[in-house]
Parts: C-alpha cells; sequence; structure tokens
C-alpha cells in the first residue's frame, strides 16, 4: 500500500524568474502514453491562457515541465535525466514534476537536484497557480481519492490523427498495475462535451479521431461517473460510438485499446453499424495463461478472449487485431509461458506489444511468487516479439495486389540521392503504406495498390502506388 505524503511543504531554493518585460516561457516534456501525452497539451494550455509562451525543450524556458509515467522503473530514471537536460537548456529555470511518477512518488521526486514544484495528479492542472515564489521548493500531492474531475485533452498524432481522451483513471485491481493508485477512479467526459470537442477537432483538419482513455472501455460507467451522475442511465461506449457515427464529420474513427471483458456484443454491433469506426480493434490480453491471468487479477480467462476474437473475426473479416502481452510476471514458470505462446498460435492476431513485467513498488505482484531472472524475461519478451514480427508479416502478405484507402500524414520522409522523399500513412485496418511524396495527396485518404513489403526494415510496411 502506498503511504500518503504531507499536502504541502515548502522550503527555499533558486527560482527562475523571466526577463523584464517579455512574457515567460514554458517548455512541457512528456513521458509515456498517449493519454498522457494529451494531457501534457493541456497542462501547456493552463500556463497559455495566463500569459506565458510555449517553446521547445531546447530553446531554453523559464519554466519547465515534466510529465511523467510510472509505467516501469524505466520511465521513473527517466525523469531525473531529463531534468538534468532541461537545466542545462536554462540552469535557472524552475522544474515542475507532475502526472504519474509523481502522485505515486513524490518525496523521490522532490530530492532530484533542482527540482522546484512536485505536483500530484488533483493539482497538475493548476500549475501556474502552484509554482512557489521567492525561491521556494514546494511538494503538493493530495490523495488520489481527490482526483475526482475529468479534465479534457487531445493531442494530434501527425497532424492528421487527433487522439481525443474521453475517460481516464480505472477502477480494475489488476496486481501488477499503478495507474489505479497514480490516475485515480475511473471518470469520463460528458457525452455532449465529446461529440463537440470532436467537431472542433474535424474543424481543425482532423481526418482520424482515434478515441483513448485508461480504461477507454469503462466509458460513462466508471465508479466516477456513477457518482458524480447516480440519477442518469448510464451510457457506454457504444452510445457513444453511435452519436460519434450519426453527428460528427471525421472520414475515420479508431478506438484505441478496450479490454476484453468490455468489448461486449453491444460495442461491437454499434462499431459494425458506424462504417466509419475502422476494422482495428487493440484488446490487452497479459497473459494466455489462466494461472498467470488469475495472479493478476485480470477480469477474464482465456476462454472469454478467445470467444471475443472469434466473434470479431465473424463481424469484420479483414479486422486487424493486436494484443499487449507481458512476460515475466512472478512466478511465471516455464510451462505458464509455453501455455501463453501456445494460445497466441491459436489465435487470429495480427500483432502483439510485448512488455516485459518490471516490479512496482506498492502493488500486490511484487509479493506473488519468485522473480523471474532478467535474463528470462530478456528471452521471453525476445520470443514473443519475433513471433509477433512473423504474425505481422502473414497478416500484411495476405492483401498483397489490393488496393485500399490510405490516410497520409502530411509529413515527407527526405530520400536519398538514389530515391524519392516519401510519405507515409494507415489502412482501415492498421497495414503501414508508404508511397512517394506527393503534397496533393498527404494529409488525405487515398486508395493505394499494394505493391511489396519493404525489404530490409524492421517494421512491417507496404511500398504502393497511388491510383486516385
Ligand atoms: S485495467 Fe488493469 S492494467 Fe489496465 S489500467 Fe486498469 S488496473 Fe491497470
Amino acid at each position: 500500500m502506498m503511504v500518503e505524503t504531507p499536502t504541502v511543504l515548502e522550503h527555499p531554493l533558486g527560482q527562475a524568474l523571466p526577463v523584464q518585460g517579455k512574457a515567460p516561457r514554458v517548455a512541457v516534456y512528456t513521458l509515456g502514453c498517449k493519454l498522457n501525452y494529451a494531457d501534457g497539451l493541456s497542462i501547456r494550455k493552463t500556463f497559455e491562457d495566463q500569459g506565458y509562451e510555449p517553446v521547445s525543450f531546447e530553446e531554453g524556458a523559464d519554466v519547465y515541465i515534466i510529465n511523467t509515467c510510472s509505467v516501469t522503473d524505466k520511465a521513473d530514471r527517466k525523469c531525473a535525466k531529463v531534468v538534468r537536460q532541461a537545466l542545462r537548456y536554462a540552469p535557472n529555470a524552475q522544474v515542475a514534476v507532475v502526472g504519474c511518477y509523481a502522485q505515486l512518488r513524490p518525496d523521490e521526486i522532490a530530492q532530484i537536484p533542482g527540482v522546484t514544484l512536485v505536483a500530484g495528479t488533483a493539482d497538475k492542472w493548476r500549475l501556474p497557480q502552484l509554482l512557489p515564489e521567492g525561491g521556494a521548493h514546494r511538494v503538493v500531492r493530495r490523495p488520489i481519492q481527490e482526483a475526482l474531475d475529468f479534465v479534457p485533452a487531445q493531442s494530434w498524432g501527425d497532424r492528421t490523427r487527433a487522439f481525443l481522451k474521453v475517460q481516464d483513471g480505472c477502477d480494475y485491481p489488476c496486481s501488477y498495475c499503478t495507474i489505479p493508485a497514480a490516475r485515480g477512479i475511473s471518470r469520463s467526459d460528458r457525452m455532449d462535451s465529446v461529440i463537440q470537442r470532436a467537431k472542433d477537432l474535424v474543424k481543425n483538419g482532423a481526418v482520424e479521431i482515434v478515441l483513448t482513455g485508461v480504461n477507454l472501455g469503462d466509458f460513462g460507467k466508471g465508479k466516477g461517473d456513477r457518482d458524480r451522475f447516480p440519477q442518469e442511465p448510464r451510457q457506454g461506449l457504444d452510445a457513444l460510438v453511435r452519436r460519434l457515427h450519426q453527428e460528427v464529420d471525421a472520414e475515420r474513427f479508431r478506438l484505441s485499446s478496450v479490454e476484453p471483458n468490455l468489448l461486449d456484443e453491444a460495442l461491437l454491433l454499434a462499431v459494425k453499424e458506424s462504417p466509419r469506426f475502422v476494422p482495428h480493434f487493440h484488446i490487452p490480453l497479459q497473459s494466455g495463461s489462466d494461472t498467470v491471468l488469475a495472479r493478476m487479477r485480470r477480469r477474464y480467462r482465456t476462454d472469454l478472449y478467445r470467444e471475443r476474437l472469434l466473434r470479431i473475426q465473424e463481424l469484420f473479416p479483414e479486422v486487424c487485431i493486436g494484443a499487449d502481452v507481458m512476460v515475466g510476471f512472478p512466478g511465471e514458470t516455464d510451462a505458464e509461458f509455453e501455455a501463453c505462446k501456445n494460445f497466441l498460435d491459436s489465435l487470429p492476431l495480427a500483432y502483439l506489444h510485448v512488455f516485459s513485467y518490471s516490479e512496482r513498488p506498492g502493488t500486490d505482484a511484487m509479493a506473488m511468487g519468485e522473480a523471474v531472472t532478467n535474463e528470462q524475461r530478456a528471452l521471453r519478451n525476445q520470443v514473443l516479439t519475433r513471433w509477433s514480427l512473423e504474425r505481422e508479416r502473414h497478416f500484411a502478405e495476405t492483401f498483397r495486389g489490393r488496393t485500399l484507402p490510405v490516410l497520409f500524414e502530411n509529413e515527407a520522409y527526405p530520400g536519398s540521392k538514389d530515391s524519392p522523399s516519401t510519405m507515409r500513412g494507415y489502412t482501415p485496418n492498421y497495414l503501414r503504406v508508404e508511397t512517394v511524396y506527393d503534397p496533393l495527396w498527404a494529409g488525405s485518404v487515398v486508395p493505394v495498390y499494394l505493391n511489396q513489403l519493404v525489404p530490409g526494415c524492421t517494421e512491417v510496411r507496404w511500398s504502393g502506388t497511388i491510383v486516385a
């Protein structure tokens, strides 16, 4: 269990002051997932609203915000590195550390030389008001139970795809995960607000909108939603999918990760009835061994996972389905890992995101059996990463010679003296495609004939020809 820290600590430390007459400058550095990135942009906006000028990290800012992640211990270590880097660019800057790591280990962060403000989850949206004055050093961290508001956030992937955060927090008890302790209970944006925000994104050029959340499938049904609006009938992600399709003019919508137990028939049918929702599902599995799933305290077992995937395949014949898998969970035996691999072999998956288990202080998993050695974790990770690459190639190959709509990014990838610049994009079912850069088609959806897989590259990517 986590130890709650005092709310406010202050002690003197050097403070940066903006140059007289000039707007103070702020730079935000975000670690972690797309959702955190969207939060980082919203935090930056709170500074812009107070008259700050946003600048890049390297330009030298008066205030640096490090928006942290705490999924692995690597993410924790990176925070200290980013603080050092910021102070190299601007030795007198104020450095505020926020985000998941700040909520979980505020005292640890306060020890990092140069950090002037540490703010937890409930307070990260009012940083301009919290920056310590007169050279103080401050830790503001309320218990996570006080993080009850939903704060909207969105970000741009490649200037054609927008990530729209519609849900935050999680009510689940997975034994290895710190997210409920770092981000709070599950709570969502109001349906009307999501629709309006999606319309605004389209007005600003979004061609594809990706719905994101910590536990997206829980949209509208979390503890936070039930507490705030107890009288309202619960409308979930299926209702949101239908309304977005009916009311918002985006060319494409995509769902980010949805837990298998929440990917129910109602949601699948809503996606099926809304053809602008693409046939791509990312469904966390974590382990293909039921005994490991039980220790992880996941809310499903392999039979439900398989049943959901087969149903999806039935409804969406050319669907792309991806999964997260974690290797090296405490006590994971060779037999359990083998069972996981056999289970994966039996599923219609197109790719995996493979993670090695990482010890997270305060989680129950740490006491759940003998630790798997780092060598074993790395080995198992390698085995599944190779498995994923083969599956991805195999999935991609089934589309050889087909013409599919591709949404190209605006950006050009520079060529060499023998080859022209290229542009890249995705088909609805998440095949990565590149073709010769043509400003006429950059940022739009165009039919592309898939010629061949790009040889000699580690990612699976089609080379194609525009047939418009
Ligand atoms: S579903 Fe489990 S792993 Fe995912 S955020 Fe919630 S507690 Fe963490």
